[in-house]
């Protein structure tokens, strides 16, 4: 693997070998093999507290592995000598909670690492981020600050503001479940158009029918490790573990 990203990045796979993660002496990844070929959304499935968001930090190096590799499009993320800043500027993240700036408007939002991170001018990172805002449905919101929307809206704010860094893969840790009920869809809908689109996505979610929808593979962990991998149909659809029956039986 090389640290240089090749020059298409912007179809951006992720391979993670054998990863491990402890904190302290706990163990909470335990050689984690996974797989997301450019341009597939990957959903990953499981109980609270089995690993999932840790390996989400991972690929982005919000947490440091224990072990492992990761690949995100060429670039090996766990090489020692690594940019850091360089390789998150191709990987975008939407978590739980939005983690907008409230002192800033919406465009704001969207262009404040555009100008500081990629550094653009203003004009350009505020076209970017007018065209993001207009892809997730809020145009008319640009002035606007976060506290006066909704909670779809803000996370759809959370998403063209990942959005206008041009990512190549985007990771999503549970987009939806801090949402009213009445808004989860407006923020799947975006999911689904950036999944039709060609976006690599890396999504954590307890949303099965989006999972069996949108997800070209599916995994399930459960303590620390991948219990089970296919299409939606086999680990929804058809699950062969126990553990993986036993967590649908729960979630859906
Ligand atoms: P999930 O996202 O699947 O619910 P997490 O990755 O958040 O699981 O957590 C996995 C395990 O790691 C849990 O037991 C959690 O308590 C533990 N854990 C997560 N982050 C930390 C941390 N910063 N320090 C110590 N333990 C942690
Ligand atoms: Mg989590």
């Amino acid at each position: 693997m090389t640290s240089t990203p090749p020059k298409d990045f912007q179809a951006a796979g992720v391979v993670i070998e054998g990863l491990r993660k402890s904190y302290g002496p706990i163990e909470v990844l335990k050689g984690i093999d996974l797989e997301v070929k450019p341009g597939q959304v990957v959903c990953l499935i499981g109980p609270s507290g089995s690993g999932k968001s840790t390996l989400l930090r991972c690929v982005n190096l919000l947490e440091q592995p224990n072990g492992g590799a990761i690949d995100v499009g060429g670039f090996d993320v766990t090489d020692p000598d690594v940019d850091v800043d360089k390789m998150r500027r191709h990987v975008g993240m939407v978590f739980q909670q939005f983690n907008l700036f409230p002192h800033l408007t919406v465009l704001e939002n969207c262009t404040v690492a555009q100008l500081k991170v990629l550094k653009r001018s203003k004009a350009e990172a505020d076209q970017v981020a007018q065209r993001n805002l207009e892809k997730v449905g809020l145009g008319k919101f640009a002035s606007r600050y976060p506290a006066q929307l909704s909670g779809g809206q803000q996370q759809r704010v959370a998403i063209a503001r990942a959005l206008s860094m041009d990512p190549s893969l985007m990771l999503f840790d549970e987009p939806t479940s801090a949402l009213d009920p009445e808004t989860v869809g407006e923020v799947l809908s975006i999911m689904r158009n950036l999944a039709r689109d060609g976006m690599t996505m890396l999504v954590v979610t307890h949303e099965m029918a989006f999972a069996r929808d949108v997800a070209d593979r599916v995994v399930f962990m459960d303590g620390g490790v991948v219990v089970e991998e296919g299409t939606s149909e086999e680990v929804i659809g058809n699950p062969q573990q126990p553990r993986t029956q036993d967590f649908l039986k729960r979630v859906l």
